[in-house]
């Protein structure tokens, strides 16, 4: 995947998506999706952005309807972390069951599964923090519901991988496949995976009709298992310097809007604290990502602290972010984030609530 490098260039690639194209081909492997996840989930861009695009482009509502429904996927989970703050570590509905053990299958750290598509993508998961969403779900199909690993372990790996990590996105999606949000498991068998990543593998143990899930057995090659430790390398900042007479503008991982507040002068700080990574560590090339997209934004200074040590410094000043659940601090005027339908905001315990509510606005475009 090739990465954006500017705020223009994530625009460009927003007009040029191809929504029916992206309608037929998204679930296959080399389909036409649209790769803007990383921009979406570090708040660069927000899904509103990118429906705003397509409504303006003159698209129909038939037309533009499959990826208006990934995107809004992507708010209902969001709103749904605004009320489970700790669906990282709690099942939403009932805990996965059966399960084995709380770690990981060695051969999916490995990237040796003999799955030609799950092992390609574990490694381009490693090199470039990004894997297609059919693979993320045959992946944590395995391990999960085949493997029988925990979900939270296997789904806290995948987060400190992915550039677009998202505490919503990923851990829901990790209890949607192993029914831990739901009253069923998703299962993948091997013609599915060779349809989709267009891969021919035989005889391999997902070589079986669909009644046969769940497997009686766990496959050999995913019984050696390890436990994990995942480690956040510290940014090297150059000490801040704070502005007195400015309020300031406090930027997060999840929060790296170059648009924000841009009509006034405001002291810019990327807060990463220590002790957010410690609940949700992030692999080196992800940390990168973040860093090189605060730095597009004028003015800005990274701080590696914690948030009482920042207040030190910014003391008596106003401070604005925009809303998280999960970076919520306190003494902050908090800026509402941009989503597709601002009045769909209570908590609906599947997508398809969500979904109703969603279709009679659309149906008023
Ligand atoms: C186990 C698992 C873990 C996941 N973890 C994350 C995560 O940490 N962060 C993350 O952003 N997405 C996550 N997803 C959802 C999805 O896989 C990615 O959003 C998608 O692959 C991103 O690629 P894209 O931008 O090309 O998507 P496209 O298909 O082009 O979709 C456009 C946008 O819609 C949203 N979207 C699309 N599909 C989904 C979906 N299934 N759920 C939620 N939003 C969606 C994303 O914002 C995406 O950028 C996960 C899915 C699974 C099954």
């Amino acid at each position: 995947m090739k990465l954006a490098q500017s705020y223009s260039e994530i625009l460009e690639r927003i007009q040029s998506i191809d929504p029916v194209a992206y309608g037929k081909s998204r679930n296959f492997e080399n389909g036409k999706v649209t790769e803007l996840s990383p921009y979406i989930s570090r708040g660069i861009i927000s899904t509103k952005t990118v429906v705003d695009a397509l409504r303006s482009r003159g698209f129909t509502i038939q037309q533009m309807l499959p990826l208006v429904q990934q995107l809004s996927w992507r708010d209902y989970f969001q709103r749904v972390g605004q009320h489970r703050p700790n669906l990282d570590r709690e099942a939403l509905r009932a805990e996965q069951d059966p399960i084995a053990h709380h770690q990981l299958p060695i051969s999916i750290l490995e990237a040796k599964t003999g799955i030609t598509a799950i092992d390609r993508g574990i490694l381009k998961l490693m090199e470039e923090g990004m894997m297609h969403n059919h693979v993320r779900m045959y992946l944590a199909s395995i391990t999960t519901n085949v493997a029988k690993a925990h979900w939270c372990l296997p789904a806290k790996w995948m987060y400190y991988h992915l550039l677009d990590a998202d505490f919503a996105s990923n851990f829901i999606s990790w209890q949607w496949v192993a029914g831990a949000s739901r009253d069923r498991k998703y299962f993948a068998n091997q013609d599915n995976i060779n349809h989709f990543c267009n891969t021919n593998d035989r005889n391999t143990f997902l070589d079986q009709d669909m009644e046969s899930f769940p497997l009686k057995e766990i496959p050999a090659v995913l019984k050696p298992k390890t436990g994990i430790s995942l480690v956040t390398t510290p940014v090297e900042t150059e000490a801040i310097s704070i502005n007195p007479h400015l309020p300031t503008c406090l930027y997060t991982v999840y929060n790296l809007d170059p648009q924000w507040r841009q009509e006034k002068e405001y002291n810019r700080i990327l807060l990463l604290d220590p002790l957010f990574f410690e609940r949700f560590p992030m692999a080196d090339h992800t940390l990168d990502f973040v860093v090189s997209w605060a730095q597009k934004i004028p003015g800005m200074q990274i701080f590696w602290g914690s948030w009482d040590e920042l207040v030190n410094y910014c003391r008596g000043q106003k401070i604005y972010q925009k809303e998280h659940p999960h970076l919520k601090f306190w003494g902050t005027e908090v800026d509402e984030r941009d989503w597709i339908f601002p009045e769909i905001d209570g908590f609906f315990p599947s997508f398809f609530g969500f979904w109703k509510r969603a279709e009679k606005i659309i149906a008023r475009w």
